[in-house]
């Protein structure tokens, strides 16, 4: 997979049709160690529509073949892929720390999860079902069959870096579906990692392919690509919205998990050391980079300023650093445009009038100069309609949000445009029953934080967070298959 170069680091080439293949325009792009900038990664195809004619034509002849395999010989290739990818679990979490930077214990639960998804979707192979339903007439028999959408286009952003494309490819794969990816730029690696690992655990050339490249150029031309039957995209919701637009002109599929304000409500008689802990984990774990991240807390006023003197000493305890130091608890945001990005917000919130409880600056010490490092931070006093209590920062971010009830915590919470994971930390089962009703997202977490799925259920949000499919769980096959109902007369 890399191609010899007179630069120190490596050249990574695409995968197409089981090769590894040069971009048509020969260039590259570069990415770098986010905890030190410096430090060039890896350089990768910048590919265009003719590397993608390619890939699409690698994938329309293989796509037959691959969709007659058998589905338990197709969920055993997967089985051999979760195999390898355990026995490469050290190497993948260290290069991807390092291209990414969030800490090792995390990469390794990124990598944890591509093993499991695979397992699990490997044995979906011998439950690849329809139903046989009872006919209304005599004499008729009813049966639905799945079947695979043909070539499916994945997208994916660089916070997960192997766990979200395994989760979209894998269930896509089982179902007899080509696939070609486009990862994120900052990220590529992984996925290039994802493909070497199919070809050896067997996957027939041409069924699996990457190519990457921008997400403007390439993303529009995959995501118009008449041959390309469905789209699976993982990112912001601007970028979700455009390729809803464009897919919608086509009337193909798309299935779009978008992004999240996350709320954590804590009622007054909630376990405030318990509530403390996990909205610290939830916010600033993976340098507050995930979709599902807690970026704010709706507090009842009685528990207001126990829960503050909590949250502030615990972000103020945790260690920044390079995620391959085993005592750094928040690693480095993405890049340097990244670091902006949540300053700004830093900026919109004191202009808005919220207290800055701690935090609000890049680190400065030298250690951190070349990185793309930001202080956990917080903000009280924040009122539901401020721009830092509305829109995604996707960063070490969070926002304090009192109250004086159930009624109004509900109210606030379900009050953004997103819908993808809130908690609620109460001891009053009645509450947090109501609570499973009322709030308006794909996931509830009752005395837990926003964050930490389980792969064996559904995970997707609501309103702006996406758009009504699920990914993961029992339904995740399906996602990716046409659902054909027969009628049979006797
Ligand atoms: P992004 O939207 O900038 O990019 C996502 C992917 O889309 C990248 O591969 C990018 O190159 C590509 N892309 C960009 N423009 C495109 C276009 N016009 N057409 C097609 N593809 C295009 O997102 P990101 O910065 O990589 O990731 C962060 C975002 O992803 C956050 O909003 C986060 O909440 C969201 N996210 C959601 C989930 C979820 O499951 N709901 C999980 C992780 C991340």
């Amino acid at each position: 997979m890399v191609q010899t170069s007179s630069t120190a680091s490596p050249v990574y080439q695409n995968f197409i049709g089981g090769q590894w293949r040069p971009s048509h325009s020969g260039e590259t792009f570069a990415s770098t160690n986010p905890a030190h900038t410096q430090e060039v990664i890896g350089h990768y195809q910048l590919s265009d529509a003719t590397d993608l004619e390619a890939a699409v034509e690698a994938a329309v002849k293989a796509q037959r073949g691959w969709a007659a395999t058998p589905a338990p010989v197709r969920g055993d290739i997967l089985l051999r892929t979760a195999l390898l990818l355990e026995q490469r679990h050290d190497e993948l979490s260290n290069l991807m720390t390092r291209e990414m930077g969030k800490i090792l214990r995390e990469t390794r639960g990124d990598v944890q999860t591509a093993i499991d998804v695979a397992k699990f979707v490997a044995g979906e192979g011998r439950r690849a079902e329809g139903e046989t339903v009872p006919s209304a007439l005599p004499d008729k028999f009813c049966l639905t069959i799945r079947q695979p959408m043909g070539i499916v286009g994945i997208i994916t952003p660089w916070n997960f870096p192997l766990a979200i494309p395994a989760w979209k490819t894998f269930p896509a794969l089982l179902a007899g579906n080509a696939v070609i990816l486009k990862p994120a730029s900052d990220t590529p690696l992984l996925t290039l990692k994802l493909a070497e690992i199919l070809q050896e655990a067997g996957l027939p050339d041409g069924v699996f392919n990457v190519i990457t490249g921008s997400g403007g150029t390439l993303g529009d031309a995959l995501v118009s690509h008449k041959k390309i039957n469905m789209i699976s995209l993982t990112g912001s919701n601007e970028v979700g919205r455009r390729v809803a637009e464009l897919c919608g002109r086509d009337l193909r599929r798309c299935a779009l998990e978008l992004g999240g304000k996350n709320a954590v409500i804590i009622m007054d008689d909630a376990d405030l050391d318990l509530a403390a802990n996990n909205i610290t984990l939830g916010a600033f774990g993976t340098t507050g980079q995930r979709c599902t991240a807690t970026s704010r807390v709706i507090v009842h006023r009685a528990a207001y300023n126990q829960l503050v003197d909590r949250l502030v000493a615990a972000a103020e305890r945790l260690r920044v650093g390079d995620g391959l130091d085993a005592q750094t608890e928040v690693g480095p945001l993405v890049n340097r445009g990244r670091v902006k990005a949540v300053d700004a917000y830093t900026q919109i919130g004191k202009q808005e009038g919220a207290r800055l409880l701690t935090g609000g600056a890049t680190l400065t010490q030298d250690s951190y100069q070349e990185g793309a490092f930001y202080q956990p931070t917080i903000f009280g006093d924040v009122s539901p309609d401020m721009r830092i209590a509305q829109e995604e920062v996707f960063g070490p971010f969070l926002s304090l949000i009192p109250v004086d009830s159930y009624e109004q915590a509900i109210s606030v919470a379900n009050s953004t445009e997103y819908g993808l994971s809130t908690g609620i930390f109460t001891e009053d089962a009645r509450l947090a029953f109501r609570a499973m009703r009322d709030i308006e997202s794909g996931l509830v977490y009752i005395n837990a934080g926003t964050t930490g799925s389980e792969i064996h259920l559904p995970f997707g949000g609501m309103k702006g967070s996406g758009n009504g499919h699920r990914e993961l769980g029992p339904d995740s096959v399906n996602e990716f298959c046409e659902l054909k109902s027969v009628f049979i007369s006797y």
